[in-house]
């Protein structure tokens, strides 16, 4: 029987870790939680009493209340489809929320299999954030240099037209203060999850597709480990 696979992606701003847990859950059926995401979503939600703090907060590149982070969190793996297993990509990003995350994986009865962390050059980083977009409709992400959409209209996966966005926070001077941010508060995280003998690091600025070879290799050393779970078909 196959296992759940329960992993963490850390790495910073623009390293690949969104479109990495993309690839990974499309092929191993597992469900990617990107604590960015949910806070985005919070952002456009009228009904949100917190959506204007929150977007503040996410376009001055500085990080959410842990308190907030971590209920969220929390209430998103008491849901049905992360029984199977999930990557989360974004959370922990602090050592309160690391230690909290340990805490509340304990009291919840689950597992951790691994920490990735994925390594790139800070100078690459800008270039490749400030360029990038996404099809709103299906989440294919594209960028004006490396990526470009063969139709500039139109998304290459979905067929869906004028339907590409760009995050508010992907400006030059959003993800220096994210880049600071991951620095000071996030980085300090790796030694602790070093200390429990859980990280293994990737190589994140190798082709996308290399690096997901890293990941799964470094998840499953030995090759037929049940952590990986054959491609869905169909
Ligand atoms: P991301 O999509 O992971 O780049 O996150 C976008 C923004 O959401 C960050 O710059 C933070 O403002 C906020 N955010 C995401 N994850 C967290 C977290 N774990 N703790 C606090 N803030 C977060």
């Amino acid at each position: 029987m196959t296992q759940p696979l329960r992993m963490i992606l850390i790495g910073p701003p623009g390293a690949g870790k969104g479109t990495q847990a993309r690839l990974l859950t499309e092929k191993h059926n597992v469900v990617a939680i990107s604590t960015g995401d949910l806070f985005r979503a919070r952002v456009k939600d009228p009904n949100d009493p917190l959506g204007g703090e929150i977007r503040q907060i996410l376009d001055a590149g500085k990080l959410v209340p842990d308190e907030i982070t971590i209920r969220m969190i929390s209430e998103r793996l008491d849901q049905p489809d992360c029984k199977n297993g999930f990557i989360l990509d974004g959370f922990p990003r602090s050592v309160a929320q690391a230690e909290a995350l340990e805490k509340m994986l304990k009291e919840k009865g689950i597992k951790l299999d691994a920490v990735v962390q994925m390594e790139v050059d800070d100078d690459k980083l800008v270039e490749r954030i400030s360029g990038r977009f996404t099809c709103g409709k299906c989440g294919e992400g594209y960028h004006d240099k490396f990526k470009p959409p063969h139709d500039p209209a139109a998304c290459d996966s979905c067929g869906a037209e004028d339907s590409f966005t760009r995050r508010s926070d992907d400006n030059a001077e959003t993800v220096r203060s994210r880049l600071e941010t991951y620095h000071s508060q996030t980085a300090p995280i790796l030694p602790f999850y070093e200390r429990l003998g859980m990280l293994k690091t990737v190589d994140g600025m190798a082709e996308m597709a290399a690096v997901t070879a890293q990941i799964e290799a470094v998840l499953c050393p030995n090759k037929g480990c049940d952590k990986i779970q054959p491609p869905k078909m169909g």
